[in-house]
């Protein structure tokens, strides 16, 4: 294991760390992992309340099942480029289908800032065959994050997660964020409602004929998990309609259970015309991602016009005919019906979400607590009174004192000058109360030791 450690220390570049860290400690290293528990190297055992670390593992660790798939359709065919059909993809796109009234067909990739630029060049193409060009910018909101490359971060809200790697693509344009418990209005009681208008003010001043399409998480995941407020989604529906805007909501964290429902946007009523996924599709157990659409969206670019030989989407994604990604996805969807894990993500996301309002009476740095079934966020205040964030400091030593006692949480990380301030917590759907309990002891412990309580 040494040389391991030695090895990763020397050769491996990881993702979002500072490796100034590592001339005075060891990486951690996980091994292995069983339901929702994993272990490091060192045979430390952690209970994983962010499922990966990045919300990808919903159905939890050492699913034979989905393994036994993978290598069966491996050793069948492992790949063949999506220009041709194969079977495990024919069936989980029709599986995947019916789960998604008023969608229609599937665009295989594999990540999910993958299946977001096939999302813009589907509205950019689109842009070119129906409006001459002109409606080719793409509206997102600030805190929305929507992926790690030049095209997806021109469509993300978060200042320090850009920095420094721009001069980023033009036609994306930000609207304003609709996080309630940071108001730009102060108290109102129609705070969803102000916060839609906002995205219209920006559709008048950019021109409701330059835009193509709006981009939206259903909850804003690594911006702070923000849930959207009452009477937002209605209103953001009917302007979409009014002005001709396609609707593309990015599910890559919502998506396959993660709030409870298949998807994040099925708690409101809203119709989507290009929906995006990733994470949960298949846990992790193979890499891949889906951009869904309408039959409208996909025939707008299927039915020739101008130049037949340009009228088709000219888009390949070469891990897109890895047929293991389907085979996974189709054992991961079989394992949340059978297990009724939309059900527990629901129960045991309520449970959860009335055990972190009871730790909110008791500590004052808890300054809002929110989310949606197995997809909560605690956003911590130096004062509740002038909601002055936390550093993102205060919420890294929250996590380090969890995982002292075992459990590892997530929280928001150098995405923001201000608001690195949430803690995130995104087990796997297969919870038990008494895990939930084993992860809210830890967050007690933690809040106790650095924070006075309120009594
Ligand atoms: N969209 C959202 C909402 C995400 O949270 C992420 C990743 N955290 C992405 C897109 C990008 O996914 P990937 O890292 O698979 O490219």
């Amino acid at each position: 294991m040494k040389d391991s450690i030695q090895q990763d220390k020397q050769h491996v570049w990881h993702h979002l760390t500072p490796h100034q860290l590592f001339d005075n400690t060891d990486p951690l290293m996980i091994v292995r992992g069983e339901r929702l528990s994993v272990w490091d190297c060192k045979g430390n055992e952690y209970l994983d309340a962010v499922s990966g670390g990045l919300w990808t593992v919903n159905v939890g660790y050492g699913r034979t099942e989905i393994a036994d798939a993978v290598r069966e359709q491996l050793v069948t065919l492992n790949y063949f480029a999506q220009t041709a059909g194969n079977l495990p993809a024919a069936e989980f796109a029709s599986k995947l289908i019916s789960k998604m009234p008023g969608l229609s067909r599937v665009y295989y990739s594999n990540s999910g800032s993958e299946a977001n630029e096939k999302a813009f060049k589907i509205v950019r193409q689109i842009a070119e065959k129906k409006y001459g060009g002109k409606k080719y910018k793409i509206l997102y909101r600030e805190r929305d994050y929507h992926g790690t490359t030049i095209a997806c971060l021109s469509a993300t809200g978060q200042e320090q997660r850009k920095a420094q790697y721009g001069p980023f693509a033009p036609g994306f344009i930000e609207v304003p964020h609709c996080c309630e418990y940071r108001s730009q209005w102060g108290d109102v009681d129609n705070y969803g409602e102000l916060a839609a208008n906002e995205i219209e003010r920006v559709i008048l001043r950019e021109g409701p004929e330059t835009i193509g399409a709006l981009c939206l998480e259903p909850i804003t995941a690594g911006g702070g998990v923000i849930p959207p407020p009452k009477g937002y989604w209605e209103k953001v529906q009917a302007l979409c309609k009014k002005y001709d805007i396609l609707l593309h909501i990015d599910e890559v964290v919502c998506g396959l259970g993660r709030t409870g429902k298949w998807f994040g946007y099925q708690h409101y009523d809203i119709q989507p015309d290009i929906v995006t996924m990733a994470k949960g599709v298949a846990s992790g157990y193979a890499a891949i991602s889906c951009t869904v659409t309408t039959e409208a969206v996909f025939n707008a670019i299927k039915y020739v016009d101008s130049d037949p030989k340009m009228d088709y989407f000219r888009d390949v994604s070469t891990f897109g005919g890895c047929t293991s990604g389907p085979a996974a996805a189709l054992a991961n969807l079989q394992i949340i019906e059978n297990e009724n894990l939309l059900e527990n993500a629901q129960k045991q996301g309520c449970y959860l979400l009335c055990q972190l309002l009871a730790l909110k009476e008791k500590y004052a740095l808890i300054g809002d607590i929110r989310g949606k079934g197995l997809f909560l966020g605690i956003e911590l205040v130096e004062n509740r009174n002038s909601k002055v964030p936390v550093d993102e400091s205060v919420s890294a030593k929250v996590a380090a004192l969890c995982m002292t006692k075992g459990v590892i949480i997530g929280h928001t990380n150098r995405s923001f000058t201000q608001f690195n301030n949430t803690l995130c917590l995104s087990p796997a759907l297969i919870i038990t109360e008494q895990e939930v309990d084993s992860i809210v002891s830890a967050l007690d412990f933690a809040f106790s030791q650095v924070s006075d309580t309120l009594d």
